[in-house]
């Protein structure tokens, strides 16, 4: 396994890697790797010959009040965990091997991304689509993995891969617990021992609208309602959002007729989560 900085690193290896007939998976994370990212990188390497993950906190997906400058980092532990789990190489780039003066180019999209955390994060999916372009163009994969944890960045990047006429299949891969429901995140370090306690309404809410579309109930407002009232009843979390929409166009539904995704934000302290369940998966 290892570890490169360059974008003519990877364009080298991955030159290799094809000369010799081999297929490229490639997994982009912003590194602080868990259990979540590792389930991708397994995925990627049961399908490809080799894997690379990206690792690189990505500035443009960030607003101006966002946790860039604190999100955490650890290169030593995501190369052990990438070691462990079959994956070939790590391009670990800094901010300027990928965003050279004068960088002014983006990619972006409308309307799924006008809905749920693009509501309140109007900066994050331009950052995400260019980031993820540019990966794609660098590491040139058959196959990229990324996690239904971010439900509507996987309904983006499939968006854009059909619009853009991307040749790389988009393999979407499940949420990722800890044993107790809350859904793995580099974000969780951010809680205190009470926020953490605090922060399982997330998972309580999902597994409860679960249970309701499991049983049959189609009325979002009626599911909805029963998931708001668990949250609210946590004086540490403060609801961005909860919400219904169409699978296709993240668009929001009042009736389960048509393939849906669930999603949340809430706060718990200052630290925003995020949870979903699609309902074909239930
Ligand atoms: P991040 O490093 O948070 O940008 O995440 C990189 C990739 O890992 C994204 O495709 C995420 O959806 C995925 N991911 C993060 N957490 C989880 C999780 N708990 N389960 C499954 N996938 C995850």
């Amino acid at each position: 396994m290892k570890i490169v900085k360059t974008i003519e690193e990877v364009r080298a290896q991955v030159k290799a890697w094809r000369a010799q007939g081999l297929t490229v998976g490639l997994v982009p994370t912003m590194g602080y790797l868990h259990e979540g990212h590792a389930s991708l990188i397994d995925a990627s390497h049961r399908d490809n010959d080799r894997t690379v993950v990206s690792d690189f906190v990505n500035p443009m997906q960030f607003g101006p009040t966002e946790d860039l400058e604190s999100y955490p980092r650890d290169i030593e532990h995501d190369a052990r965990l990438v070691e462990a789990h079959g994956g070939d190489l790590i391009f670990h780039p800094e901010p300027e091997e990928m965003y050279h003066e004068g960088f002014s180019s983006f990619v972006d999209m409308t309307v799924l991304t006008q809905e749920l955390c693009g509501l309140s994060r109007p900066v994050h999916f331009r950052g995400v689509c260019t980031v993820v372009s540019k990966l794609f163009h660098i590491v040139k994969p058959d196959r990229a993995y990324f996690g239904k944890k971010d439900a509507q960045q996987l309904a983006v990047i499939r968006h854009m891969v059909d619009d853009l006429n991307m040749d790389i299949e988009i393999i979407g891969c499940p949420i990722i617990r800890e044993e107790d429901g809350l859904a793995k995140s580099s974000r969780n370090t951010y809680l205190s021992a009470q926020e953490r306690q605090a922060a399982l309404v997330l998972s309580r809410a999902i597994f409860r609208g679960m249970e309701l579309v499991r049983a049959g109930e189609t009325d979002c407002a009626a599911i909805l309602k029963e998931m708001r009232s668990l949250i609210e009843a946590e004086p540490l979390a403060r609801i961005d959002y909860v919400k219904i929409v169409d699978c296709a166009t993240m668009q929001q539904i009042g009736t389960l007729d048509r393939p849906a995704l669930c999603a949340m934000a809430v706060y718990i302290g200052k630290t925003r989560l995020i949870d979903n369940f699609f309902t074909e998966d239930v």
